[in-house]
């Protein structure tokens, strides 16, 4: 390792987006596999709005300058948004509540920044959940302290969660995270997890993950008005198509907003990123058409694998499923996950293996028949 660099980051490696795809292959451009494990939309920005843009990027659009560095127009449509999609009735945030990111990993690793750098806290989250905030946290120096969840419904097990933010450590816990619903395993928040979340001190960051907000259409968004320790976070990667465009949003207390804008770099979002996301704001009654139709094609891939005796299928609240084999040796499950996962990559679906069970994002008609053609021919084989 060259002498120059922090030596706590020789036990990291780069992050890989598909831990498990074949070796040496590039997943991104084999067309030809269907790509269930990173749970983005299965359908691309309709063509009519793909030229929408490309007539933005030769007409209205300057290469030359630098984008909008306030991203004054974006944060106004995302703000009017939010409103509409609160509970509450004209919610009134304004582009003061919101922050806008490369990606939501963006806003994670700000909102870290933000509170626990130069040894002044630490994090908690409940395990299995999206391994970001672990992995941005150890890469800043912060530590992060992980919890389990109840494997039978995986609610966070909140007395060690109690126990974790009562322990006089040093540094303190100063940011609690979850996701609503969680990934991998697909559950919304329950009445006694928000209540806990409620009851933490003003001194403790809620961060609230709802990157999955418009299949589960349940967000705690009213709560932010107030709760100034609340942040809640959506993205652009999922439900509206444009995980090409790395585009992700906080909803918060204008104090901590204007932090996070302190913090981030000065031209954090391409202008041609911008353009894209206030034109899937535009069309959001276009693009999310396609939501009812991913949620009956998941109802459809739960029945058939509910049917079947070797899976435990868990409920869902998102674009993807959660389901582990049924057996009771352990070792054998770990075993037969293996080959299960391993034989589904060779017939060409791609999924998720993680926390002992397979994580698969519901896709086209045509790719989750596929999937359910190429899970039971291998568990019959
Ligand atoms: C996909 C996902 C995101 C989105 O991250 P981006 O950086 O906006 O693409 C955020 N949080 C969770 C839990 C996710 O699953």
């Amino acid at each position: 390792m060259l002498p120059f660099i922090r030596s706590d980051l020789a036990r990291f490696t780069a992050y890989k987006p598909h831990p498990n795809s074949p070796s040496g292959k590039a997943v991104e451009s084999s067309i030809a596999l269907d790509r269930l494990d990173t749970n983005e939309s299965p359908f691309d920005l309709p063509q009519e709005l793909k030229e929408k843009l490309a007539w933005m990027y030769q007409h209205a659009l300057e290469s030359n300058r630098y984008p909008d560095g306030e991203h004054a127009q974006l944060k106004s449509a995302i703000a009017q948004y939010v409103n509409e999609s609160a509970v509450l009735a004209d919610a009134g945030f304004t582009s003061a509540n919101i922050s806008v990111g490369n990606g939501s990993d963006e806003l994670i690793r700000s909102l870290l920044i933000a509170t626990c750098l130069q040894g002044e806290g630490a994090i908690l989250v409940a395990n299995p959940t999206f391994s970001m905030y672990g992995i941005l946290a150890q890469t800043l120096g912060i530590p992060a302290i992980a919890v389990a969840r109840n494997p039978d419904n995986f609610e966070i097990d909140l007395t060690a969660a109690k126990l974790a933010i009562a322990n006089e450590q040093n540094p303190p816990i100063r940011v609690v995270f979850v996701v609503h619903p969680n990934s991998p395993t697909a559950n919304a928040l329950t009445t006694a997890e928000l209540e806990w979340l409620r009851s933490l001190p003003q001194e403790i960051l809620v961060v609230i993950d709802e990157a999955y907000f418009e299949f589960s259409q349940t967000t705690v968004a009213s709560e932010l008005l107030h709760r100034s320790n609340w942040i809640v976070l959506r993205t652009f990667s999922k439900a509206f198509r444009l995980a090409a465009h790395r585009v992700g949003y906080a909803i918060g207390h204008p104090e901590l907003i204007m932090t996070l804008e302190k913090i981030r770099l000065p031209y954090n979002l391409p202008t041609y990123s911008q353009a894209a996301a206030a034109i899937a704001l535009q069309y959001r009654h276009t693009l999310l058409t396609a939501i009812p139709q991913i949620l009956s094609e998941r109802s459809k891939l739960m029945q058939v694998l509910t049917a079947c005796p070797q899976f435990k299928v868990y409920p869902s609240m998102a674009n993807f499923i959660f389901i582990q084999l049924q057996q009771d040796a352990i070792a054998l499950e770990t075993d037969s996950l293996n080959k299960l996962h391993q034989q589904l990559q060779a017939s060409g679906t791609l999924v998720r293996q993680i926390s002992n069970g397979l994580r698969i994002t519901i896709g086209t008609p045509e790719e989750n028949a596929r999937t359910l053609e190429r899970l039971l021919s291998v568990l019959s084989g």
